[in-house]
């Protein structure tokens, strides 16, 4: 049985970014040598980590001044080094989900120690994270505003970038490459790679070099951009690996025909299901309808038909429907639909919920 991968990550990978990266494990670019035993200071290894940020670069229509980064310890540790890089004085966030309060939380150990103050501008916790705050402000007189751009596990997302005085800084782990963006009002885009990317284990950071240099703390070493930018992803060893797999992936995009035609399919995918939801009786959508993501679309059964859930899960299960469970914060169901899942895999999620529907 085919089976339709909805997980929200680790998550789904395009077939064919898997299989170049099986033939590399054993024997990449014709060294007769697994990728996965080559130093990161060979020759090889140095093209792909190039192509690479290469790649990054021309698919996400970078300008000059900015820098990608291929790190270790995820977008949680971005939570940190953010505001330990950037935050002169005062940064003003949003909290939209669990990701964005452990950003927030993270930004308060660096006004602890250093007397800086970070703002919440707005909040939506107040109804479990199902709507983003609308009724806010950005000040002029921050040195950034940081969001989350798509809040994985509750299934809303921000889809433009904001227009503000202001420089922005976002986490974009799970809607990275899903549609273009105007990287000129960032000052850093960072995510883990294991939405949209690679597997597990490599964490991407564009950085505009003019933003960095500014505060006079005492920066360790490994918390550094600095550091990162002039070893060029290479002061310790990168995780070789997940960047390979990301070259596949970025080099998919570029065949697909980048940014635009991604976010069509990812639309398109969306607007399926989501159509499916609201018409199927049994079904409801758990966030306010102007704040939907597309690339994770929770839902629940409604009160009258709650009880069938556990029904569901198993039935889908049944027909190939993998990692449809919600969130425990959320409940009931989440389908991530990340750039590498097809259409006929939500339609064939569509086809299950409608023969369930029949089925009561
Ligand atoms: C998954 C996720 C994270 C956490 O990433 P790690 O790489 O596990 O630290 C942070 N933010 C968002 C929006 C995510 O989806």
């Amino acid at each position: 049985m085919k089976k339709h991968n909805f997980y929200a990550g680790p998550s789904i990978l395009n077939r064919g970014v898997i299989e170049n990266t099986a033939s590399a494990v054993l024997d990449f670019a014709g060294t007769g040598l697994s990728v996965l035993e080559v130093s990161h200071r060979g020759k090889e290894f140095d093209a792909v980590m190039a192509e690479a940020q290469q790649l990054f670069k021309e698919l996400l229509d970078i300008p000059e001044g900015y820098e990608v980064l291929f790190l270790g310890g995820g977008a949680s540790l971005q939570f940190y080094m953010i505001p330990l890089n950037l935050l002169k004085k005062k940064a003003a966030y949003i909290n939209t989900g669990t990701w964005a309060t452990n950003a927030i939380k993270q930004a308060g150990y660096v006004d602890k120690v250093f007397g800086t103050t970070t703002e919440v501008l707005a909040s939506s916790e107040d109804k479990n994270f199902t709507y983003i705050p609308k009724n806010f402000t950005i000040p002029e007189d921050i040195d950034y505003f940081h969001y989350t751009s798509n809040n994985t596990i509750y299934g809303t997302e921000i889809r433009k970038d904001f227009d503000c005085k202001a420089r922005l800084v976002c986490d974009m782990s799970s809607d990275i490459f899903s549609r273009p963006i105007d990287v000129s009002k960032y000052d850093a885009i960072y995510g883990g790679a294991q939405k949209n990317l690679a597997p597990a284990g490599v964490t991407f950071v564009v950085i505009r070099k003019d933003a960095l240099g500014q505060v006079d703390r005492p920066l360790p070493t490994m918390l550094d951009y600095n550091t990162h930018i002039k070893k060029g992803s290479m002061f310790n060893t990168p995780p070789v690996l997940p960047i390979y797999t990301a070259l596949q992936t970025l080099k998919w995009y570029k065949e697909l025909g980048g940014l635009k035609v991604l976010e069509k399919r990812n639309l398109e995918k969306a607007e399926t299901l989501y159509t499916e939801i609201d018409r199927n009786k049994l079904f409801r959508g758990t966030v306010a309808e102007e704040d939907r993501s597309i690339m994770n679309v929770c839902f629940v059964m409604k009160d009258e038909y709650k009880e069938l859930e556990p029904e569901f899960a198993t039935f889908a299960a049944e027909r190939g429907m993998i990692g449809i469970k919600g969130h425990r914060s959320v409940g009931g169901f989440r389908a991530s639909l990340y750039n590498a899942l097809e259409l006929e895999d939500v339609k064939a999620l569509v086809a299950t919920m409608q023969e369930f529907e029949k089925k009561h």
